[in-house]
């Protein structure tokens, strides 16, 4: 019986939220084992696996048996385990699976348990900002160096608690594709510098990261910014935008027949500044009316299209060129 596996000499406990993953790398480390040795040893069909999958099947009771840890403490933590304890009470974590992701978890709060390697959790789309210690940890964040302080623009903190009482006040479910429409939106209309919040937040970490390396020339010519500053340098902007998206006022006059009305909703959002030049010349704004018109008239906005933020530009930042760019877009001479 696989449950009987004797356990190792080191217990790990997990990390809440982890991935099996991490936490099965974690676990061959701590008790110098090769990871894709103990995926075998835990699940006999991944034996020879190549490479290491992202996800794969490990039984709980296994798990249990092989790590000395309780089954319900293990599914409580273990996302992608977790329904093979379905007595659990799990409200309000992150499960296995979109629209959640995968990302870093925070490097202080994981310094502070004492674990010095990176460890992958699931989180919502709305987990962007370690709420203990003002850390980006969300978009863009591929490595924990990626991780940006931003204690020092309140903004972007208090964007994450807002952002947190849109869900409360509409439903995650309303609010989440949503999410991904207002940043494709911001990102449309202020990806090119220009006298923005984001370009204002990107000009600050560029001095920050150049006053860092100021004794060092030759390391600063080479530095670049993590794309996960540009993600948090808009991020006040995309929750001002998200605000008037998931409300229902405001959808209803967006997707409304009537030339006033629709020029009442883009008055809306230039009177907020939220987007740079013309809400009606914004695809993809343009492209979420079309979207919500296209809905039932009494039904929940159609949820979930990605499609508007398919070409995000996944490669990092320049740190030299953060203002060396064409003006704005709609900009008399955008160069492009
Ligand atoms: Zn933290």
């Amino acid at each position: 019986m696989r449950s009987k596996l004797p356990p190792l000499p080191r217990r790990l406990p997990p990390v809440q939220g982890e991935t099996t993953l991490s936490y099965v790398d974690r676990l061959a480390k701590a008790n110098h084992l090769d990871s894709r040795n103990l995926i075998g040893y835990l699940n006999p069909e991944l034996t020879g696996t190549r490479g290491l999958q992202r996800r794969f099947d490990i039984s709980l009771d296994v798990l249990a048996a092989v790590t000395g840890i309780p089954t319900a403490h293990l599914a409580q933590a273990l996302p992608e385990i977790r329904p093979q304890h379905p007595d659990l009470h799990t409200t309000g974590q992150a499960a296995a699976g979109r629209p959640n992701r995968t990302q870093p978890a925070c490097r202080r709060c994981m310094a502070a348990k004492n674990i010095q390697t990176t460890v992958a959790i699931w989180a919502h789309p709305d987990h962007n900002i370690c709420p203990r210690h003002h850390l980006w940890i969300g978009h863009g964040v591929i490595d924990p160096t990626d991780q940006v302080e931003v204690a020092q623009l309140p903004e972007i903190p208090r964007a994450q608690v807002r952002h947190r009482n849109l869900i409360r006040r509409h439903g995650r479910g309303r609010v989440e594709p949503f999410y991904e429409h207002a940043r494709a939106v911001i990102d449309w209309s202020t990806n090119l510098p220009c006298d923005t919040g984001r370009w204002n937040r990107m000009d600050y970490f560029v001095a920050r990261e150049q006053a860092k390396t100021a004794s060092s020339p030759l390391r600063k010519r080479r530095l670049s910014l993590a794309r996960s500053h540009d993600y948090a340098a808009y991020y006040p902007e995309v929750i001002d935008l998200l605000s008037i998206l998931v409300s229902p006022y405001w959808l209803r006059i967006a997707v409304s027949d009537g030339a006033a009305e629709r020029e009442h909703f883009y008055n809306q959002v230039m009177k907020s500044g939220l987007t740079n030049g013309t809400p009606a010349l914004n695809r993809p704004l343009q492209k979420w009316i079309a979207r919500q018109r296209d809905s039932q008239p009494d039904q929940a906005p159609a949820a979930g299209d990605l499609s508007t933020i398919a070409n995000w530009p996944g490669c990092r930042r320049p740190l030299e060129s953060a203002r060396s760019r064409p003006p704005c877009r709609d900009g008399s001479d955008d160069g492009g």
